[in-house]
């Protein structure tokens, strides 16, 4: 019998597999109501039709007098000017033969006219008005219903509410809308060696700056950061961290999950009935990640080192939660750059290298960003884009095109780009 071994580089699964995987299994949250005030980049949940007519009427689009085209067909003509229209009046009479409405830009045009003819084209003579040029019919009339119409769809589920759509949600008279409840996340620092910020000593411990990345990058999706501290690497407490953490709708733990002896997580989450779908992904920074579904509940057990919690938060927890909070664009663009520097790497695993990006006559330069070990958390501070190379590769020369994902671009895509 042949003994299989797997060598160490080629275990796990891909960046891509991972991404599936994890894709695949977390839910789309469910619906609530809000005011529009609060509806800002949240996810639409219902179908919008309009009931209404907007504009409700014919209205002007010129401040200037509304008229009878035939009245003032050729210049100039001498009309009656009967009423004065500011916007919000309704006029209460029917516009007759020789006569004209003074009337402002948004006022209801009244029964009779077929014509706006601009202030700047008429000059008052007492009761009357000259009025200086032709008018086509119909000319600087806004037509009812020329922006929306009685039943006709105004968006689609699943849109985005930008301002525009949140304007027309008022300008249809809405207040509340319906759209994919937020998650709430539960963050989770383990290890003995971290504290809090505000107690770091000089006693060679660490302040626990994941806390504070994990919170700050679910603030910029609107997910909601539920805080649970710092676990010790005991395993009663890391055990009892997570039961409480569980009661939100996903959790992110940092550290824990690689090899050594204090490293608990994945087997409190497997003792806490979590399915564990995978550990090692074959990726650098980053590799040691624990992906558990706990019943409904995702729980990413993202490495401790400050990179690579950033790096696999970036191409894994970002996309999952932004898809159960139902964006169907989850993914940051990726644009190919000129490498200005070389790097190189052994072929294996994939590499998110930290660039700085220029955009240059001939296009878009990446340089690394420095020392590109999984605990330089400048190197990500300096960063605007993650280039990517395959597990396959052996790196890139100078001059050479590619892959960077711009992890500051809201541009969001429906493909991976890698
Ligand atoms: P671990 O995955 O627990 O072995 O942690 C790997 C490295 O990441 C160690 O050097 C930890 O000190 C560091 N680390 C773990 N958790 C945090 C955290 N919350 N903030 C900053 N560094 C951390
Ligand atoms: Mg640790």
């Amino acid at each position: 019998m042949r003994e299989t071994t797997v060598e160490p580089e080629r275990s796990g699964v891909s960046v891509a597999e991972a991404r599936e995987l994890m894709l695949s299994a977390v839910p789309v949250l469910g619906r609530e109501t809000v005011g529009l005030a609060e509806a800002t980049r949240r996810v639409l949940a219902e179908e919008i039709r309009s009931e209404i007519s907007i504009p409700p009427e014919d209205n002007s689009a010129m401040d200037g007098y509304a008229l009878r085209a035939s009245d003032a067909a050729r210049p100039p003509s001498l009309l009656r000017v009967v009423e004065d229209l500011p916007a919000g009046k309704r006029s209460q009479r029917k516009l007759g033969p020789g006569e004209a409405a003074r009337i402002m830009t948004g006022a209801a045009v009244p029964d009779g006219a077929d014509a706006v003819v601009m202030v700047e084209d008429t000059a008052v003579e007492g009761e009357q008005v000259r009025v200086m040029s032709a008018p086509a019919l119909g000319q600087h009339i806004r037509r009812a219903g020329s922006d929306v119409r009685p039943g006709m769809q105004v968006a689609e589920s699943g849109a985005v509410l930008h301002a525009p759509l949140i304007g027309m949600l008022a300008a249809l008279g809405r207040t509340q809308v319906a759209v994919r409840a937020r998650p709430r996340v539960a963050v989770l620092a383990t290890g003995d060696e971290l504290v809090e910020p505000d107690r770091l000593r000089d006693d060679g411990r660490i302040a626990s700056s994941n806390s504070y990345t994990l919170a700050a990058a679910l603030r910029e999706i609107g997910a909601e950061p539920v805080y649970f501290g710092i676990a010790p690497d005991e395993p009663d407490e890391v055990d009892r961290r997570f039961r409480e953490a569980l009661r939100c709708d996903a959790v992110i733990s940092s550290g824990g999950v690689s090899v050594g002896d204090r490293d608990w997580i994945k087997q409190v989450l497997t003792g806490l009935g979590g399915r564990m779908r995978l550990w090692r992904i074959r990726m650098k920074p980053g590799a040691p990640l624990a992906f558990v579904m706990v019943g409904d509940r995702p729980v990413f057990g993202l490495p401790g080192n400050p990179v690579s919690t950033l790096v696999t938060f970036e191409q894994f927890v970002r996309p999952c939660l932004l898809h159960m909070m139902g964006h169907a664009r989850v993914y940051r663009p990726v644009e190919s750059a000129v490498l200005d520097e070389p790097y190189t790497k052994a072929a294996g695993r994939a590499n998110f290298v930290r660039v700085t990006l220029e955009r240059r006559a001939d296009g878009l330069h990446a340089r690394p960003t420095g020392e590109q070990s999984s605990n330089i958390l400048l190197s990500m501070v300096r960063a605007d884009g993650l280039a990517f190379f395959a597990e396959d590769s052996t790196g890139a020369a100078a001059g050479e095109r590619v892959p960077v994902q711009l992890i500051y671009s809201d541009d969001l895509r429906a493909e991976p780009g890698f």
